[in-house]
């Protein structure tokens, strides 16, 4: 792997489908920058899932890099119900009904109008005059003119070409499904039995919804500990307003544009994305810019001089990692989409333009923050090359990257899920020791390891942190050492 691509402090998530499923793809993937592999729940049969997984785990291990997993959860999504494809031109009358109509009912409204049906059950009687209907990422948008019992009538605003399946946004309506479906239990049964790094959750609505599911997590595991940590993808209008909650339950963010651009003016999701990032330093949570950073990619071998200058912007937000979606499930160039988002990672981490960081610290007065905090100054102060520590739950390597020093983050750990699930913190290259060496020992073989792959040099300068705040350990700051 080339040095730069080590030192990316940014991590790269990539979406995996039928473009990128190939062991040779996953591997030149890796070989470019990826530090996560996403597999999209709404799609694919479990033994697609279960072997690509495996194909990620045994590349990972052979290039003896931490690459993560997540499982993303499809949450209540309402999709169209289609038996042919419809198109509606605007100024067009559409009758939109549930999946709780008989077809004898679809039968008649269809004398009178084109039908549009959702396979929501009872989902007509939480929509109401003037909502708007947002059909398949918002290309086609239809407003409520009036409201039936089991139907309503709407206008077409912006037409298209209604296909079966497609995504639907109601954003004032409350959907009456729970935010884990039924699909979704099964889906986390499966995720959870192939040993996921990460579970994201779509749609969150409440940090009541992250308790949920950890409880499920844990039931079905029978640990209280070493969990796959939780994504809450925030992605509606409820999730926004109960962000600060959400926060302090759940382990990582991603700003899911996607559906975020649909449910709220897609003027102010930069805005959200800046919010959000900085809230998620603030509450050492993780956090993942996600969808369209590179959407021309999906048939372009270069991206638009806009979609660089968004990830650029996303580096200098300072998040943890970005995404890639359809560019790399479906598109022709899902290598070069991973390539060019590390190399625009680099540049701009290598600028001063993301070296202004804004001071997060929640709680200064804790011990570990402090500690954290005065590494980072004192490392700046001594220009050393890397700081290296151990960490064992992930939480002191978090801490320091917090911060986001401009100084590599050199992680020893024992623990397989800490190694694995360092894959999305900002700065942070982990190193896997066994369970039997003593953490000293791990920091002076990390250091030789660090070396072997040119990740350190010979006369550069390292300061070291040892401990781990569990079992109400503290964090000592080891000193200065040249190497
Ligand atoms: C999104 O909406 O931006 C997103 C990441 O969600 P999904 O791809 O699951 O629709």
């Amino acid at each position: 792997m080339k040095k730069e691509i080590i030192n990316k402090r940014t991590k790269i998530i990539a979406t995996i489908g039928p473009a990128s499923e190939s062991s040779q793809v996953i591997e030149e993937m890796i070989e470019s920058g990826l530090n996560v592999a996403r597999f999209n729940f709404s799609h694919g049969e479990y033994s697609w899932h279960e072997r690509v997984m495996k194909n990620v785990r045994e590349i990972g291990k052979k290039l003896n890099t931490n690459i993560g997993i997540i499982a993303d959860l499809q949450g209540p999504r309402v999709r169209t119900l289609m038996s042919e494809e419809l198109e509606i031109l605007e100024g067009d009358v559409v009758r939109i009904c549930d999946i709780n109509s008989s077809d004898e009912y679809i039968d008649e409204l269809k004398k009178e109008n084109k039908v549009i049906i959702l396979d929501c059950p009872k989902i007509i009687k939480n929509i109401e005059i003037g909502y708007e209907i947002l059909v398949e990422d918002g290309l086609m948008v239809l407003n409520v003119l009036d409201k039936h019992d089991e139907h309503i009538l709407t206008e077409v605003i912006a037409g298209g070409v209604v296909k079966n399946h497609k995504g639907v946004n109601i954003p004032d309506a409350i959907i009456p499904l729970s935010t884990l479906t039924k699909k979704d239990l099964k889906d986390l049964k499966f995720a959870l039995e192939q040993n996921v790094d990460f579970v994201a959750f779509s749609f969150v609505r409440t940090a009541e919804d992250v308790i949920d599911l950890r409880n499920r997590m844990k039931q079905q595991l029978g640990r209280d500990d070493n969990l796959p940590k939780i994504i809450a993808k925030i992605e509606c209008k409820k999730a926004l307003e109960n962000l600060d909650a959400i926060l302090r339950e759940v382990d990582v963010v991603m700003v899911a544009r996607g559906d975020l651009g649909i449910e709220v003016n897609p003027v102010h999701v930069t805005l959200f994305q800046k919010d959000i990032i900085l809230k998620c330093r603030k509450y050492l949570r993780p956090v993942i810019v996600a969808t369209q950073m590179l959407a021309s990619m999906e048939f372009n071998p270069r991206p638009t001089r806009a979609e660089i200058a968004d990830v650029t912007n996303s580096v200098i937000d300072l998040t943890d990692a970005t995404m890639l979606s359809a560019e790399s499930t479906v598109g022709k160039y899902p290598i070069e989409a991973v390539s060019i988002m590390s190399h625009i990672s680099t540049e701009t981490e290598a600028s001063t333009y993301d070296d202004l960081v804004t001071d997060v610290s929640m709680d200064m007065n804790s011990e570990e923050s402090k500690i954290a905090k005065s590494t980072y100054k004192f490392a700046k102060e001594m220009e050393a090359k890397a700081i290296v520590m151990y960490s064992e739950t992930g939480f002191t390597a978090r801490l320091l990257s917090q911060q986001r020093p401009q100084r590599m983050i050199l992680v020893a750990t024992d623990n397989i899920v800490t190694y694995r699930q360092l894959s999305l913190v900002w700065g942070v290259t982990p190193f896997l020791y066994s369970p039997d060496k003593l953490r000293r020992d791990c920091l002076e073989q990390l250091v030789l390891d660090a070396k072997d792959k040119k990740i350190l040099l010979t006369d550069d300068l390292v300061v070291s942190v040892l401990g781990s705040t569990k079992n109400g350990k503290k964090l000592k700051l080891l000193g200065t050492k040249i190497i």
